[in-house]
C-alpha cells in the first residue's frame, strides 16, 4: 500500500491541479498521481480566455497582471481574424485581450500552486489499473493508492475512464483529431500579432494561427467522421501561407473531444472531470477553462459530500447542468449551424456571423455572453 487518502486525483493537467488545490485548502488529505514528470508538454494552442482568468483567480489567487510577470502568459491581444480559405471575414477587436501561455509553464505552475497548497504530488507514475467501486488505483511501478473518492482527470485518453460502464461509441462519435507545427517566429512568413482562424477547409473543423513569445503556432483539429485528408488539408495550408515543404517539419498529433461530453461523469466513488469528462467547447474546442471550472465544481462536491455524508453526485451534476451544459450545448449548435450553412452558403455564412457581430462573438467566447442566444452570462 503506497498511500490512504481522501481524494486520489488522476492526472496533473488542469483539472487535476485545480481540484487538487480546493479540496487540500479545505483541509483534506489529497493525492495527484501523473505519469510524466514536470515541467512536461502538452500539445495546445495555449489561449486562455477572460472566464479562464476569472476562474484563475478564484483558486489559484493570480490575477493576469501576476501571470504575465511570471512569463506564464507570454503574449496578449485584443485582435483577432476570421478567414474562410482565402477570404478575409474581417479583422476584430475584442473588448478584452485574448492571451496565450505555454502549457509547459501553465500547467507546472498550477501544480506547484496545488502542491504549496498541501497536495501530495507523485509524478513518474502512471497509473495502469482502478478499481472504481474502491477509488483505487495501482500504478505501474505496483504502487497502490486509495481514497474515498477518485477523480478521473487523466486527459482525453483517460485510462480511468476505460474502467468505466460508459458509452463508448457515443465517445468515439465525437472525437476530433488535431495536428501542430510551431515555428520560431522568425522561420514564419510574415509576423503574427494576433490570433487567426481559418474555416472552410474542412467539413467540421478549423486550421488556427496563434501567436506566442518568440513562436508562431499553426494547428488543425476536425471531427473524425466528418473528415478525409486531414494532413493533406494542413500541409495545403501551410503551403497557402508561404511554407516551404511542411511535409519535413516536425509535427505532433493529439485526439480532442469535440462534442463529447458526458452528461453523467459519476460512477459511484469516482468522477471524472475535464478533459475525461469530454468537458470542451464543441465549436473553437476550448479546453483549459473547462478543465479549471470542472476541477473546481468536482473538488466543492466532494468536499460537500463527505462532510455532510451524502453523494457529491448530487452536488456536482446540478452545477455542470447550470452553467456548462448550456454553453456546451449551443457551441454544439452553433457549429452545426456554421458547419452546414457552409455547405450551401460558403463564406456567406460566416460573414453574416462575424460580420455583423464581431464583439459579441469575442465576448461570447470570454463567457461575458453565453453561447445560449448571446445573452450575459454570470459563472458562479
Ligand atoms: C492541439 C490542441 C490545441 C488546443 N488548444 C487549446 C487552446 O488554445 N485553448 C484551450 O482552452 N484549450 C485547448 N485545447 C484543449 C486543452 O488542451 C484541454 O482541454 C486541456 O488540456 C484539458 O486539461 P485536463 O487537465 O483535463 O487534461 P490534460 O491537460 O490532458 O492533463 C491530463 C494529465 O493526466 C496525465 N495522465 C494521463 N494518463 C495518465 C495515466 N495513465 N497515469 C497517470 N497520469 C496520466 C497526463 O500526463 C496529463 O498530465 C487544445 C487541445 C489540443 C489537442
Amino acid at each position: 500500500m503506497s498511500g490512504k487518502f481522501d481524494v486520489i486525483i488522476a492526472g496533473g493537467g488542469p483539472t487535476g491541479s485545480t481540484a487538487a488545490c480546493v479540496l487540500a485548502r479545505k483541509g483534506f488529505k489529497v493525492a495527484i498521481i501523473d505519469k510524466a514528470e514536470f515541467p512536461r508538454k502538452k500539445l495546445c494552442g495555449g489561449l486562455i480566455t477572460h472566464k479562464t482568468i476569472q476562474t484563475l483567480e478564484k483558486v489559484f489567487d493570480c490575477n493576469a497582471d501576476l501571470l504575465k510577470e511570471k512569463g506564464i502568459i507570454n503574449f496578449e491581444s485584443p485582435e483577432y481574424s476570421i478567414h474562410y480559405r482565402d477570404h478575409k471575414i474581417r479583422d476584430a477587436k475584442s473588448s478584452i485581450p485574448f492571451r496565450f501561455v505555454d502549457r509547459v509553464d501553465f500547467d507546472y505552475f498550477l501544480l506547484q500552486k496545488a502542491a504549496n497548497a498541501g497536495a501530495h504530488i507523485f509524478t513518474g507514475e502512471e497509473i495502469t489499473c482502478c478499481n472504481y467501486k474502491d477509488a483505487e488505483i495501482k500504478t505501474k511501478s505496483n504502487r497502490i493508492f486509495k481514497g474515498k473518492y477518485l477523480i478521473g482527470a487523466d486527459g482525453v485518453n483517460s485510462t480511468i475512464r476505460k474502467f468505466l460502464p460508459y458509452d463508448k461509441e457515443k465517445w468515439r462519435e465525437n472525437m476530433a483529431s488535431t495536428i501542430e507545427i510551431i515555428f520560431d517566429a522568425k522561420d514564419f512568413p510574415r509576423e503574427v500579432k494576433k490570433p487567426e482562424l481559418y474555416i472552410g477547409h474542412l467539413k467540421a473543423g478549423y486550421l488556427w494561427v496563434f501567436p506566442a513569445k518568440g513562436k508562431v503556432v499553426t494547428g488543425i483539429g476536425a471531427l473524425n467522421r466528418c473528415t478525409t485528408n486531414f494532413k493533406a488539408t494542413y500541409m495545403d495550408f501551410l503551403k497557402s501561407q508561404g511554407i516551404v515543404n511542411p511535409e519535413s517539419l516536425p509535427m505532433r498529433g493529439f485526439p480532442l473531444p469535440y462534442g463529447n461530453f458526458m452528461k453523467n461523469p459519476c460512477f459511484g466513488r469516482t468522477i471524472l472531470a475535464g478533459d475525461a469528462a469530454g468537458l470542451v467547447e464543441p465549436l473553437f474546442g476550448e479546453g483549459i477553462f473547462y478543465a479549471l471550472q470542472s476541477g473546481r465544481y468536482v473538488a466543492d462536491a466532494i468536499a460537500k459530500g463527505i462532510v455532510e455524508n451524502k453523494n457529491p453526485e448530487q452536488f456536482y451534476i446540478p452545477r455542470l447542468e447550470k452553467y456548462v451544459f448550456p454553453e456546451l450545448q449551443y457551441s454544439n449548435r452553433l457549429r452545426w449551424t456554421l458547419f452546414y450553412s457552409q455547405r450551401l452558403l460558403k463564406h456567406m455564412s460566416f460573414k453574416i456571423a462575424f460580420k455583423s457581430m464581431p464583439r459579441l462573438l469575442a465576448d461570447m467566447v470570454h463567457g461575458v455572453r453565453s453561447y445560449k442566444f448571446m445573452l450575459k452570462k454570470k459563472w458562479d
